[in-house]
Parts: C-alpha cells; structure tokens; sequence
C-alpha cells in the first residue's frame, strides 16, 4: 500500500500520439492499462475501442503526446532537514506536475543520506510520494570528503547511485578508491566538477559579466580541471563516473573526446544551462539567477544545446534545488546557489531545443526519459508491455504562464517566473494511477460513471 493506490486507476489511454523512444515508436495509438497498473497492450488507435482491461478511467489523449514519465537524476528534496523548503513527497508532487514518474535525490540532506538509516528514511517517506524517488548515497562520510561512506550498506538498502554533490570529492585518492569500490556494484559515481581553490568565494561565472558587475567569479576552467580529472580517474579504475550539470563549452569537448576514447562516462545538463546567460544578472542582480555551476556565455549555451542533440551529453536533469524565500530575497553575494526546475524543465526545453530546431518531440522526450534512464541503470523510461504504466501527457501546443502560485514546489525560486511556457503537462500516471491531472472539469475523463466505479474499486483495496 502506498500513497499512490488512493488515486484513480486508468484503463486505458486512447487518441494520443504515443512516443517511445525505446521502441521507436512515434504514432496514433491507445496504451490500455491492466488492474495492476501495468501496461497490458498498445494497440492501434480506434482498434477495439470497447476493450478495456480493467475498469480503471479512460483517459482522452487526442491532440495530446502520450510519454514514457520523465526521469530525473538530480533533485534536491530537502528531506530531512529543510522540511520547510521541499519534502519528499512535496518534490515528488512538483515532479509529478513537471511530468517526472521517476527522480532521483542528492544527499545533502541534514543530515546527509550517507548511511544504510538515511537511505530507508528516504524510501519510507517516498512511500507517501506520488511518484518514484530514488537516493543518492553520499560518497564520503558526511560528505566531508575525509573518509568513505558506507557504499555497500547503501546500494543493499536501495542508493543507486552515489555523490557529494554540492562539492566534488577534493582528494583524488579517495574519489578513486571510491570509483575502485563502485564496480562492484556496477552504481555510477556522481561529481559536481569544481575546483575550489579556483571557485573560491566565487558568485557568478567568472567573464565579461563578472568583470564589469565586480562579482567574484567562477571561471569555466574549475569545472574542466576536476572533469579532466574525474575522467582520468574512471579510465584507469573502469569505473561508471556520471558528470552532473555540466555548464561549458570545453566540457562538452571533454566529455565528448573522452567517449570517443572509451572511457565509462555519462553527463547530463539542466533546463536552466540550456537557456539562461549570465548577462541576466546585469540587469537586476536578481539571486534567482544566482546557481552552481553558474549560468556562464551564450557559446556555452550553444555548445551544451549541441552536445546534447549530439548525444555526447546523455540526458536533461533538473538540479532542483528548493530555497525558502527569505534566502533568496536579499544580497546576490550572500543568497543561497541554487532554483527550483522540476515544473519548468518542459517548457523550458522546449524553448531551447525544439523552438530552436535542434531536437524534435521524439528527440526531446527521449533526453528526459531513456537517456537518463539508461544513465543510472533504472528500469524507467519506455513504454513497455509488462511493465509499470509510468507516463505523462503533454498538450504541446498549449501555454503556461509561470507564477509563484502555479507552482506545487513548497519553494518558488524559480528563474523563470513571469515566463510564458509551451508544452503542458496534462497528466501524470504511475503504476497506472493518475497521481497528477490538468484537465478542463471533466473533459478527458470518459464519463463520471467510470471515475466512481473506479473509486469504489480503489476504496476496497
Ligand atoms: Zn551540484
């Protein structure tokens, strides 16, 4: 029993234009869902129409991308320590309504999730979620970078993946031992890529901007120095390293040299990096824009937008990272790093990738979903016979406009509030349950007699 069950079980998906990247499939079709919310058969749209496999809501996808649920490999929840920003079930909701059926969570938690305790804590209040939610365990005891954590104890109590994002591993020789150990349990091992004796007490990316605006800067060669690094790392140990946000162009270059060398490496970017430069925060000095790794120059962004078309970035990750209001409402210098992205992450890429004509549907979906599926070995992404019917619709022609109180997120640090958005997310359904809708009163559900059937039958469970 979890959470998920009090919402409304749906039977089938019919009308919508279904897109698999998996499979390659990319056309009309009805995805029917059987009592235990898995996918039982996809079949051509209008063919047997009257079949039903459980009795369980239809849902009227037309006009509307039918999805794999988005997979996201990095969010902050907050949980435990700053219940006051985000929780875990809060997060996996905002998730929800962003289209995300699966995240995965840092561990800079207070504490940090970096022992076997912290991991169930986790998983025990997921179960409350609406959506999937996956730990990261911290690399090193408390992420203090002094000792390693307890890697084994965590993968058996469900980490999938390990990090002290927030910071790199400073020592070499821990981060390889760290990276020795990870194959054995075939986990990826996760850096924020930084250099602080180079980032110092920086604010902002370190250029032009920084130079006029007299902001401390973080220059590129931070990030690219401990990349390098990293990467040399996983090519002597064979170990899986997973770069997160990535934010510039000599990056896109590493990584994509050290692909074509062979070596394990996967790498993801964030909405916010895709998009925003960081000549926004000439304008008003407005914290909002303030993140690490900072937002950096337009070449940057192009650079990223092509390395992710390219395929030598895997896959979009949100950084989600919720900050409490009055953090983020006073000096640039002094504010938090850090802006929320689970529900913008859409539209925002929409923006930058598909208004822009480097990806289409398929490509993006795919970017949001397999590609990050495949990056932490996590049985998510596809549309599958069998398997758990995780999905999202998404009107894509329709718009949003973003605002504090359109947003789930206990946290609104959003840098894009005021934006007008393209691509909505309609509904989200996991394990077969509508766990988030945006639907006009009524319009998409077949007939309320079906709701009700379908809430008795939930209710005796
Ligand atoms: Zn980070």
């Amino acid at each position: 029993m979890t959470a998920r069950d009090q919402f409304a079980l749906v039977g089938r998906i019919s009308g919508g234009r279904v897109i698999d990247p998996g499979s390659g499939l990319d056309s009309p079709a009805d995805i029917l869902i059987d009592e235990r919310g898995r996918i039982s058969r996809i079949g051509r749209s209008g063919s047997g129409a009257s079949s039903v496999e459980s009795d369980g809501d239809v849902l009227d996808a037309t006009g509307m991308i039918v999805a794999p649920g988005f997979v996201d490999l990095h969010v902050h929840l907050r949980e435990p320590g700053r219940e006051d920003e985000e929780t875990v079930a809060s997060g996996s909701a905002a998730a929800a309504r962003g289209g995300f059926t699966t995240i995965c969570c840092m561990p800079n938690t207070e504490p940090a999730i970096a022992d076997q305790e912290t991991v169930r804590f986790v998983l025990d209040r997921a179960l409350a979620a609406p959506g999937r939610v996956h730990p990261i365990g911290a690399i090193t005891r408390d992420r203090e970078g002094k000792s390693l954590a307890g890697i084994a104890e965590m993968v058996a109590a469900g980490a999938v993946a390990f990090s002290d994002d927030g910071a790199p591993v400073g020592s070499a020789g821990l981060l390889r031992r760290a990276m020795q150990y990870s194959r054995m349990f075939n986990v990826p091992i996760v850096e924020h890529c930084d250099m602080p004796d180079l980032s110092a007490d920086g604010v902002m990316n370190e250029g032009l901007v920084s130079t006029k605006l007299g902001l401390r800067g973080i220059p590129p060669v931070s990030e690219e120095i401990c990349l390098a690094r990293d990467i040399a790392l996983a090519r002597e140990t064979g170990a899986h390293l997973h770069a997160a946000h990535l934010s510039t162009a000599g990056s896109v270059e590493i990584i994509r040299r050290a692909k074509a060398e062979g070596v394990n490496v996967t790498a993801e970017v964030t909405p916010h990096h895709l998009i925003l430069t960081d000549d926004l925060i000439a304008r008003d000095f407005d914290p909002l824009y303030k993140v690490n790794p900072p937002l950096r120059t337009r070449r940057d962004v192009d650079a990223l937008r092509q390395g992710l078309a390219d395929g030598v970035i895997d896959c979009i990750a949100t950084d989600h990272a919720p900050h409490a209001e009055q953090e983020k409402d006073g000096e640039f210098d002094l504010a938090p790093f850090g802006m929320v992205g689970l529900e913008t992450a859409l539209g925002v890429c929409v923006k930058a990738l598909i208004e822009t004509g480097l990806l289409d549907w398929p490509g993006l979906i795919d970017c949001l979903t397999r590609r990050a599926a495949r990056a932490f070995h996590l049985a998510a992404g596809t549309i599958t016979v069998g398997s758990p019917a995780d999905l999202v619709l998404i009107d894509p022609d329709a718009q949003w406009r973003v605002t504090p109180e359109s947003l789930i997120s206990k946290s609104k640090n959003s840098p894009f509030l005021g934006w007008e958005l393209t691509g909505v997310v309609r509904a989200t359904i996991v394990d077969g349950r509508l766990v988030y809708q945006d639907f006009a009163a009524g319009s998409s559900l077949s007939t309320a007699a079906r709701r009700e059937r379908s809430v008795t039958s939930t209710a005796k469970r």
